[in-house]
C-alpha cells in the first residue's frame, strides 16, 4: 500500500514494537492527539517498521496532521540538519545509548543513513555489554542489510564507490550462534549510500596530464594516473603515458587477484591514442594484459 494511505499503520507499528518508552510515548501523544487512525494490532505480524519506512512515514505525517507537525516537525528538521552535515559513526553509535530518547533517535536514523560503513562499528555494539544499546544495533543492522538489499542488489556493477572507484559486492553482517546478514556495498571499504549510478562503460584513462574522475550520462572515466592503484574498469584508453607508465599499469592488472575483475580483462578492450607512441614491448604486454589492443587511427 502506498505511503499515503498506510503512514499511520506504519508509526502505530513502530509504537507498538519500540522498546524505547519514552519515544513510544511521543509517537503516542502526535498520533492520539488528532485522532489519527487506531492502532490496529492485526496489523502488527507485519512486525516492526524499517527505519526508512518510519522517516518515510513521518514526513507524510508532517503533511497530513497538524499534531504529526507540532509534534515532529522540528525534530525532523533537526534531522534533515544532522544529514546534511558530516555524519560521524563514533558519536551515532554512542548515541543509541544517550539518556535523551531524541538523540537515540537521530542515532537510529543517521546510522541507517550511513549504511556500510556503520556496520563494523555497530557489530561491536551489537555483541557488547551495553543491553539497550545492543538491541537497537542489531535493529539498524537489520535495516542496512534490507536497506541496501532493496537498493543495490539489483545491479550491484552498477553502484560505484566515489573514493574507491570499485563498485558494489554483495557483503556481510556477522552474526555469532546465527547466519549471518547479508547487505550491499562498496567491495573496498563497504560504503552504501551516495555512489554513482553507471549506466554506461567505465573507463580507465591512461593521460599524464589528466587527473581525477569524471562522471556524465552514466559513463564513467577514470584517469589511472589520479592514485597509480587499481580500480573497477570495462575498457582501457590510453591517451599519453610513456612506456614505463603503461608497463607500471599493466603489472598492476597482471597481480590483480580482485574474483571480479579478474575474468573481465581477457575481454576487455584498450585502445592507444595516434600520437601516442608506444614500443613494441610495450605493446606486447598489453596484449597479454588485455582482449583486444588497437591504436587509433589518426
Ligand atoms: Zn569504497
Ligand atoms: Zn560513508
Amino acid at each position: 500500500m502506498a505511503i499515503e494511505h498506510n503512514w499511520h499503520d506504519i508509526l502505530w507499528r513502530e509504537w507498538h514494537f519500540t522498546h524505547d518508552e519514552v519515544y513510544a510515548e511521543q509517537l503516542h501523544f502526535a498520533l492520539a492527539k488528532d485522532d489519527i487512525g487506531q492502532p490496529d494490532l492485526t496489523d502488527a505480524v507485519q512486525g516492526r517498521p524499517l527505519l526508512p519506512e518510519v522517516e518515510a512515514a513521518l514526513r507524510q505525517g508532517l503533511r497530513r496532521s497538524s499534531s504529526v507537525r507540532q509534534f515532529w516537525g522540528g525534530r525532523i528538521q533537526r534531522l534533515d540538519e544532522e544529514k546534511a552535515e558530516y555524519i560521524s559513526v563514533g558519536r551515532s553509535v554512542k548515541d543509541l545509548s544517550h539518556v535523551h530518547w531524541f538523540r537515540r533517535f537521530l542515532g537510529r536514523h543517521l546510522l541507517v543513513e550511513i549504511g556500510g560503513h556503520a556496520v563494523d562499528a555497530l557489530e561491536k555494539v551489537a555483541y557488547g555489554p551495553n543491553a539497550f544499546a545492543k538491541k537497537d544495533a542489531r535493529w539498524v543492522l537489520e535495516c542496512i542489510a534490507a536497506d541496501t538489499t532493496a537498493r543495490l542488489s539489483g545491479e550491484p556493477e552498477n553502484w560505484i564507490c566515489p573514493d574507491c572507484w570499485v563498485s558494489c559486492g554483495p557483503l556481510w553482517i556477522d552474526r555469532p550462534w546465527r547466519p549471518d546478514w547479508q547487505f550491499y556495498g562498496c567491495r573496498h571499504c563497504q560504503r552504501s549510500h551516495q555512489l554513482f549510478h553507471s549506466t554506461q562503460e567505465m573507463v580507465a584513462v591512461l593521460d599524464n596530464k589528466g587527473q581525477g574522475i569524471t562522471f556524465k550520462d552514466g559513463l564513467v572515466r577514470a584517469n589511472w594516473f589520479t592514485r597509480r592503484t587499481l580500480f573497477d574498469f570495462d575498457r582501457v584508453e590510453i591517451v599519453r603515458a610513456t612506456d614505463e607508465e603503461v608497463e607500471r599499469f599493466a603489472v598492476q592488472v597482471g597481480n590483480d587477484t580482485d574474483s571480479v575483475r579478474r575474468p573481465r580483462y581477457p575481454h576487455i578492450r584498450c585502445t592507444i591514442a595516434p600520437e601516442c607512441s608506444l614500443s613494441t614491448n610495450t605493446l606486447r604486454i598489453l596484449r597479454n594484459s588485455f582482449g583486444h589492443v588497437e591504436q587509433t587511427a589518426s
